[in-house]
């Protein structure tokens, strides 16, 4: 994290540097929200009783993970002969590198970018964050950013005329999270044991955004 919903608005941002290469863009937007979806291994250690350092902000943040995946995408792009793999693929790469980027400058961590091979770079470690901020506001923030993403997304769709028969679903969606956005902001003040369905709502939230946008690539095309 920042937040998934910020980490994909930044995609959409960096659709001005002109990705027009098929699946390009795509694949920037994606990477730049991949990255959290270490969460599902924190919340399975969580959740059977193990150990959950060094799994956040490590390994799936990192130059050396990410060099991989371009490289064995690049790989199958090579051996099924379709460019846009590839484009994906180099996408995919340049939007975890933002997403990376972006952690370490606004959420206030450190980010483990060489791991397995040097300790986190925390440019932060001087910072106390206020308390109303700190694993509170923040967390909560991220389904309204999600909404927020998604409108973005359902925006286009319309501006485009794509993906038009997902509007109901996408709208849907927004809403859910709204709701979410709304149910945490009075949880993270009120409940101190809220992690744990944050955890549960945070990973199905963010796998709902993974598949919109891959779900909606013909409006992302178009952007
Ligand atoms: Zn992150």
């Amino acid at each position: 994290m920042a937040q998934a919903g910020i980490h994909g608005l930044m995609g959409i941002v960096l659709s001005n540097l002109n990705f027009k290469k098929e699946w390009l863009l795509l694949g920037v937007i994606f990477g730049n929200m991949l990255p959290d979806l270490d969460a599902v291994a924190v919340a399975y250690f969580t959740l059977t009783g193990g150990d959950t350092n060094g799994l956040h902000r490590t390994w799936s943040h990192s130059l050396l993970f990410i060099a991989s995946l371009v490289v064995i995408i690049y790989i199958i792009s090579k051996i099924r002969k379709v460019p846009r793999i590839r484009n994906f693929g180099i996408g995919l790469g340049f939007g975890m590198l933002t997403h990376v980027l972006m952690d370490m400058i606004i959420w206030f961590r450190g980010v483990e970018v060489f791991w397995p091979f040097y300790p986190e770079i925390n440019f932060w470690h001087f910072f106390i964050p206020p308390e109303w901020w700190y694993n509170k506001f923040e967390f909560a923030l991220e389904f309204g950013m999600m909404a927020l993403y998604l409108l973005f997304l359902s925006r286009f769709a319309l501006k485009h005329g794509t993906d038009i028969e997902y509007l109901p679903m996408i709208k849907t969606l927004i809403w859910f999270e709204i709701f979410l956005f709304i149910t945490f902001l009075i949880l993270v003040y009120t409940w101190s044991g809220f992690y744990f369905i944050f955890g549960g709502v945070y990973i199905l939230s963010l796998f709902l955004i993974l598949y919109t946008t891959i779900r909606m690539r013909k409006t992302i095309e178009s952007i």
